[in-house]
């Protein structure tokens, strides 16, 4: 889990400042862009099933909205800060410019734990962040999506109390939703399709073949499962993976030599992505320490549960043998751990570039929404690719040109793309 000190905020903002700075940026750009434009905190009364009211905290951040509407999905977490919800709002609005989607940055949040919540309490949460917040988000304005321990079912229920709000069918306010009901094919494996798309570039550019990999994986949840999935495909071997165990309120990693089968770990998983740890051991899995994941002797690591999970404390646990790391999760990895693995030497496909799949999916489901008219799943899955493919090798390029770690190369585009749109409209 992040540790209590850590702050994502001070963590998103240090990134920004260290580009700010490469960049020389004039101040106002910077004042602008290191805090988020506005934000929403606010309470929602539950009534539980026992009958008693309870109050939950909600949050939006709608951080920058010059390229366009503001994008982002919506947390259920215990933990959930409002300084989390800040970071990933801003980048929302890195990640959207990367892959040059004409999209702003948002995140929303509630603190809450969906595993001690019966489904129609979760509906009522639902409902009730749409209430307190309908309009000041819209398909217009800003625009919803799913995230950790929120689906397609959570976003039903937000555009069902959205359009009993404002009286008619506005599928374009929050994507994620079920194929069906404005849903878009494709859009669930977008973000793990996503990692595996840009990590099958960075293969091709270091002569790698995939079939001659191995990888770990931190996570086992929707963004993990699907990059999993292609990874496979692609004749790549997962031989660990990681995930919460509510029960124990703690972490395990689960480890089979000759790699995990992706169906039969699926199959004793919980739909928040917790392995039920006795019947892997009883599938032959080898049971081990949460942190482990990151010991592995692979040569990928795709950290794909939470932020701040690579840290100064435990990046010397890397093994030598790992030549790239896939940031499938948000700002999986701390500053300081990113000098040490740059220092070594090891290849990063940082967050903002190698999970925006998803939110190019979300993309090209409101497209959908907008035109009434949907699209096969095959033809998500291709235009997904080539915007994936584009935005690598974009950033693979300045990357080589300017000599910088991807992750600065990244945040130099997406940046420079935000910066110029804030001075056009005459903001900075
Ligand atoms: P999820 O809730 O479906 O899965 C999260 C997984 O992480 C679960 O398997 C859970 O057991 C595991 N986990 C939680 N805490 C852990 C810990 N301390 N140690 C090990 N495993 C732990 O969430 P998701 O949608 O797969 O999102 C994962 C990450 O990817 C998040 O950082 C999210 O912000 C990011 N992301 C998600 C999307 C998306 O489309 N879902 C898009 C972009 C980025």
């Amino acid at each position: 889990m992040s540790s209590s000190s850590f702050n994502a905020f001070a963590m998103a903002q240090s990134q920004f400042d260290k580009i700010a700075e490469m960049l020389d940026l004039d101040q106002a750009s910077r004042d602008l862009l290191r805090t988020p434009n506005r934000e929403y905190h606010f309470n929602i009364p539950v009534r539980m099933d026992s009958g008693n009211m309870q109050i939950f905290r909600g949050f939006r951040v709608q951080h920058n909205d010059a390229r366009g509407p503001g994008k982002g999905g919506v947390r259920f977490h215990p933990m959930e800060t409002i300084d989390t919800v800040r970071a990933l709002s801003m980048w929302m609005t890195w990640k959207t410019a990367a892959v040059d989607i004409p999209l702003g940055g948002s995140k929303g949040g509630i603190i809450c734990d969906p595993h001690n919540l019966s489904l129609n309490e979760q509906e009522q949460l639902c409902r009730g962040w749409v209430r307190q917040i309908a309009r000041n988000v819209g398909p217009v304005t800003d625009i919803p999506a799913p995230d950790v321990m929120t689906n397609a079912q959570h976003m039903l229920w937000m555009l069902d109390e959205f359009e009993v709000i404002f009286g008619g069918r506005y599928p374009g306010f929050i994507t994620g939703k079920p194929v069906g009901v404005g849903g878009s094919l494709g859009r669930k494996e977008a973000t793990g399709y996503g990692v595996i798309i840009t990590l099958r570039e960075m293969l091709k550019e270091l002569d790698i073949r995939p079939m001659d990999t191995t990888a770990s994986i931190q996570g086992f949840g929707n963004v993990a499962q699907h990059a999993i999935d292609l990874y496979h495909q692609l004749g790549g071997k997962t031989l660990c993976v990681s995930s919460w165990d509510q029960e124990d309120q703690t972490s395990y990693s689960f480890k089979k030599n000759d790699g995990i089968d992706l169906e039969e770990l699926r199959s004793i998983t919980n739909s928040f992505g917790g392995v039920d740890k006795a019947k892997a051991k009883e599938l032959g899995y080898e049971i081990l320490d949460g942190e482990d994941w990151l010991k592995q002797e692979v040569d990928i690591l795709i950290p794909a549960a939470l932020e701040n999970q690579i840290t100064r404390d435990n990046v010397a646990l890397i093994s030598e043998q790992v030549k790239i790391i896939a940031e499938g999760a948000n700002g999986p990895t701390e500053p300081a751990a990113d000098d040490e693995i740059k220092r070594r030497g090891i290849q990063m496909i940082p967050d903002l570039l190698a999970n925006a799949g998803g939110v190019t999916c979300s993309y090209f489901e409101q497209v959908q929404n907008n035109m009434n008219y949907y699209w096969p799943r095959d033809e998500v899955l291709g235009k997904l690719d080539t915007k994936m493919t584009t935005s690598y090798i974009a950033v693979s390029e300045l990357a080589r040109q300017k000599n910088l770690y991807m992750r600065d190369a990244a945040y130099v585009i997406a940046i420079g793309r935000v910066v110029q749109a804030s001075k056009d409209r005459g903001w900075i």
